[in-house]
């Protein structure tokens, strides 16, 4: 990047700090997108006179609610909920909800941030937002669940529709939450109106794959990479953190395409099987009894539990960090790739620190961000959308298939991206500039709104 453009970056970096204090991972996930967007502005003129970055970079509206609610023994509390309908030149806001006491508007912003660049890469006519609320559904029985689903809903719900805004899951979201969020949706407006909603169960709605599509999705992603560089994963070591929807069907698809996957973890501590992990008994414990994967131990005596244990101690070929954001520091890249790590994919949102991706660049492994590597699942829900929309339903071997093309599409895009550019092999740039262009041509063809 020339001096001039660089300090025009940085400019527009030091009024996102300015306008948005004390929101770091948003800061993170803007610095990460414009420092790589200097050569677009120099062959688009027109983005930077229509101060198209500092556009994105501010949100077209943001929701932030209270959201009281009754415990089983009638104690009051109140959480505050947030939807940032970030973008919606390629189409009506889309992206998850997020349940995590962590949450708070810098994290949705980072999510929605990212998510107008993922959306776009998909290629399919979908916005970007991203919404949650700081409550912890750890612990909780299944009627506190629905009663803080429900009151969350009372009011979203005007803020939402089809055509205008599509929430799904993500952290601490799955089938059984957005069942109720869905139940409150229909009863208040009087309407099944089957496409507000992505991630909807199998007989009222949902599609299939929609479950499996993030871990699928970044494990096609991840066998791109590999292939590009005459590799497969037959054979190969993998690590997997989380134990939560993305990693679940990460492990299962690294298992299909012949690698073994070792471990996996949660935010109490790693499972380590040599022999390769017991996905089955993986699902049991955590889809069907609700339980932590401390207790894989309890049936399989050759498996070790670490508490507080880092999985990126352990020694693999590929490590698919599928649990939440930084949960690589520079360090534990450096562990990796000493190690003999040759790939990364992204299943989580922004799981590498800044440092972290700077090692893995420079050691030139395949590295894949979570924008492009976990697109699966937002186009899966676009795939969603289009059965609602079309009141069809699609088999699960077609499903996958599509989406199975739609990662082949993503890496094929990121990768001549990246060479167009002149940074071959270097996926952080291909998704940005790629997932960027697409939103700023929209951007500039709708005039100043
Ligand atoms: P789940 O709630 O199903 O699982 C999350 C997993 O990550 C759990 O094992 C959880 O452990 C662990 N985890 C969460 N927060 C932390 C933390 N602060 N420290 C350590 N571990 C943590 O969520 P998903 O699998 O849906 O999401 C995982 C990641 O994938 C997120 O970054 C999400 O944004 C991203 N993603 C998800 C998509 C989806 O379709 N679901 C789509 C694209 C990206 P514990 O139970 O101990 O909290």
């Amino acid at each position: 990047m020339s001096p001039q453009m660089e300090e025009k970056v940085e400019a527009i970096y030091q009024e996102v700090l300015r306008r948005n204090p004390g929101e770091v991972e948003f800061h993170q996930a803007v610095r990460e997108v414009i420092e790589t967007l200097g050569p677009v502005l120099v062959k688009h003129p027109e983005f930077s006179e229509r101060k198209i970055i500092q556009r994105i970079c501010e949100p077209e509206r943001q929701i932030i609610f209270r959201v009281p609610w009754q415990d089983d023994k009638g104690e009051v509390h109140i959480n505050r909920g947030f939807r940032v309908e970030f973008n919606s030149a390629l189409g009506p806001y889309k992206g998850g909800l997020r349940l995590h006491p962590s949450v708070y508007l810098g994290i949705i912003k980072f999510l929605g941030f990212e998510q107008i660049f993922k959306n776009s890469l998909t290629g399919m006519p979908i916005g970007g937002g991203k919404g949650g609320s700081d409550f912890d559904p750890k612990g909780r029985s299944d009627d506190e669940i629905m009663r803080f689903c429900q009151s969350f809903m009372t009011e979203l719900y005007r803020h939402l529709g089809e055509h205008t805004d599509v929430p799904a899951g993500d952290i601490g979201v799955g089938g059984r939450e957005i069942g109720y969020l869905f139940g409150q949706y229909k009863r208040i407006t009087n309407r099944y109106e089957a496409g507000v909603l992505t991630g909807k169960g199998l007989d009222w709605g949902g599609s299939l794959v929609r479950t499996e599509a993030t871990g699928y999705g970044a494990t096609f992603f991840v066998s791109e990479m590999l292939k590009a560089r005459k590799d497969s994963f037959g054979g190969k070591t993998c690590l997997v953190s989380g134990s939560g929807n993305v990693a679940i069907y990460t492990i299962e698809k690294i298992h299909q395409l012949g690698g073994k996957c070792v471990a996996c973890s949660d935010s109490n501590g790693v499972i380590y099987h040599e022999k390769g992990l017991d996905l089955d008994l993986i699902k049991q414990l955590k889809e069907v009894e609700r339980r932590r994967i401390k207790d894989y131990v309890e049936f399989h005596k050759d498996a070790k539990y670490i508490a507080s244990g880092n999985i990126w101690d352990i020694p693999c070929q590929v490590a698919m960090p599928s649990a939440t954001q930084n949960e690589i520091n520079g360090k534990d890249a450096q562990k990796l790739v000493k190690n003999g790590c040759i790939a990364v994919g992204e299943g989580a949102n922004m799981p590498t620190t800044p440092e972290g991706v700077k090692v893995f660049l420079e050691a030139k492994i395949a590295y894949g961000p979570g924008k492009a590597a976990n697109a699966g699942g937002v186009a899966t829900s676009a795939l969603e959308m289009q059965q609602n929309a079309s009141r069809d339903a699609w088999t699960f071997e077609y499903t996958e298939k599509k989406l199975e093309e739609i990662m082949v599409g993503i890496h094929r895009l990121c990768y001549d991206t990246a060479e167009e550019y002149g940074f071959p092999s270097n996926y952080v740039v291909g998704a940005n500039i790629a997932g960027f262009i697409k939103v700023a041509k929209a951007m500039v063809a709708h005039g100043l709104i």
